[in-house]
């Protein structure tokens, strides 16, 4: 009898998170083919990563008055996109450049929200080593990353909030309601940790864009060259994204796995 109580009562909690369309929900992602619990749907996603670009252009010193860098890191991140798997995520991706001279780095929010600082932008010799920095950024966010990890590290009465908090219209009177939820997810945003199985995922995947856009994969063990040299001072990209070596050693299996008769000769580095 108390077992039939406590099974109607599970029960119970399970229809009305059912009902409230926030139950994590395990799916199987149609780009990597991983099997993943993320509560956010992918549109919940574009809008989370559109509510707390802002800020992070902030953070970034705004966008990089440089209209010409400006155009190429956009027009080398869409041709990454549209020219492979990535484009099947359905995510509208944005790419820019921020203005930011000291901290080399690159970074993705859910839904497709790219950006890259002018400080790791200036070390590159081509335009193959930015697509490379861009496919893995893309790679994050195909693989729904930051989503899996809000879903872990939240209880689903935050998510729940925070979603009607999102979804709710601009202008209803709960603004400053609004304003909190928004800034308290703004914060889990920034302190967002990917695991190292999202970083391989992330390497794995911006090779493979990247060669399906026809840039040459070997670019990619050049960015790692080139994060060894700056030796980690500065570089938030080399921080949160450790170990160039063993990446390195784990980009070349990967090269060598798609390409056993070398990386073919149409694969270019585009423009230096
Ligand atoms: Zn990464």
């Amino acid at each position: 009898m108390r077992l039939n109580y406590t099974l109607s009562f599970a029960l119970m909690g399970i229809l009305l998170l059912a009902h409230l369309g926030c139950m994590p929900v395990e799916s199987q992602n149609a780009i990597t083919g991983k099997r993943q619990f993320v509560s956010l749907t992918p549109e919940e996603e574009v809008k989370l990563g559109l509510q707390a670009m802002p800020d992070m252009v902030k953070q970034g010193g705004g966008l990089d008055p440089d209209q010409r860098l400006q155009a190429l890191v956009k027009a080398v991140g869409t041709r990454v996109v549209d020219n492979s798997a990535a484009k099947m995520s359905g995510y509208p991706f944005e790419f820019r450049l921020l203005a930011d001279k000291k901290v080399a780095n690159a970074f993705a929010l859910p839904g497709g929200q790219v950006c890259s600082t002018r400080a790791l932008v200036d070390h590159f010799d081509n335009e193959a080593q930015l697509a490379g920095v861009l496919g893995h950024e893309i790679g994050h966010g195909v693989g729904r990353h930051s989503a899996e990890h809000l879903t872990e590290a939240m209880g689903i009465n935050v998510l729940v909030g925070i979603i009607g908090v999102v979804a709710s219209d601009p202008n209803d009177p709960n603004k400053g309601q609004r304003a909190a939820g928004l800034a308290a997810l703004g914060g889990n945003l920034v302190n967002l940790k990917f695991t190292r199985d999202d970083e391989s995922q992330a390497d794995v995947l911006g090779l493979r864009f990247m060669s399906e856009a026809g840039y040459n994969p070997t670019a990619m063990l050049d960015v790692m060259q080139i994060l060894k040299s700056l030796g980690g001072g500065g570089v938030e990209w080399f921080q949160s994204h450790p170990n160039p070596e063993n990446r390195e050693e784990k980009l070349r299996g990967e090269i060598s796995r798609r390409y056993p008769a070398g990386v073919p000769a149409a694969l270019t580095l585009g423009r230096a």
